[in-house]
């Protein structure tokens, strides 16, 4: 898919704001320097030795199903590079236009065991640039880490990747819907996590349709987008787990939360039922 830094880079015109063009040659360098264009020329060189015999030795672990295997590897990832590059640029609302840094999903993007769903990035999140890294990040991550997860089976996103306006979520139901539409379900369709955590009741709403998270939380639910099934469990957000920690129902409230993560590690074979 060819999107506009694609266009702009492609052909450079003297129209172009200098700004937005610095802006894409820093995005195609970094295309550049990404590891899945690192796997596309090894790929291609493979091929190049596999399909010219007699110009350059072909050595024995390079068969035609290896390449192929490689080939299909490359594109996967190259989609997913694609589809972050243009959310990176992503200004499509007012949330966009305030705040110019848009935080991308962290880990494994290609069939992680669990995708984890927030809600959306605050002011830690911005400054280092990933999703969940504050108090309650830390909270979610090292719960992740006990029973299994790691950055390399698991993918950790949010409903909104931009920061709202003073941490709040929008109130403008629209204009999540877009951002959505446009983001957060293409990421499911590309990366096809086998489980969605779903962390917070917004991250319900968005993702399953439904209001409300006491009800349904600790069971699974499974949702369908475009023919893909995927088992969804709701869960408490780690903020609220902080909140209620020095209060006397805090200790069951960690306790859920960590019991809907572990049926999710458990039924993603990570961990054993005991
Ligand atoms: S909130 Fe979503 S739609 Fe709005 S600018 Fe950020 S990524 Fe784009």
């Amino acid at each position: 898919m060819l999107y506009d830094r694609d266009v702009l880079y492609i052909f450079p015109s003297a129209n172009v704001n200098p700004k937005t063009y610095d802006r894409s040659l820093d995005q195609v360098w970094k295309k550049f320097l990404s590891y899945e264009y690192f796997l596309n020329i090894i790929m291609a060189t493979f091929l190049f030795i596999r399909i010219s015999p007699g110009i350059l030795p072909i050595p024995s672990f390079i068969s035609l199903n290896f390449v192929y295997f490689c080939i299909i590897i490359s594109m996967i990832f190259n989609n997913y590079t694609e589809f972050n590059l243009a959310k990176e640029q992503c200004k499509s609302c007012e949330i966009g236009k305030i705040y110019n840094r848009v935080v991308l999903s962290d880990g494994n993007t290609m069939n992680p065991n669990v995708m984890v769903v927030g809600e959306a990035a605050g002011s830690s999140e911005v400054e280092v640039g990933k999703p969940f890294v504050g108090k309650a990040g830390k909270l979610l991550r090292a719960t992740l880490n006990e029973f299994g997860f790691r950055k390399s089976n698991s993918l950790i996103t949010n409903v909104i990747p931009c920061r709202p306006q003073d941490n709040k979520f929008p109130m403008d139901n629209q204009l999540i819907l877009n951002c959505f539409n446009k983001w957060l379900r293409q990421e499911i369709i590309i990366t096809k996590p086998k489980f969605i955590l779903l962390i917070g009741a917004k991250s319900v709403k968005y993702i399953l349709n439904m209001n409300g998270i006491t009800k349904i939380r600790g069971k699974f639910v499974e949702h369908e987008i475009e023919g893909l099934k995927i088992m969804c469990m709701p869960t408490l957000h780690p903020s609220y787990v902080l909140r209620k920690e020095y209060m006397e129902e805090g200790k069951i409230i960690k306790q859920q939360f960590r019991d809907d993560i572990k049926k999710v590690a458990i039924a993603s074979g990570l961990i054993e039922e005991k």
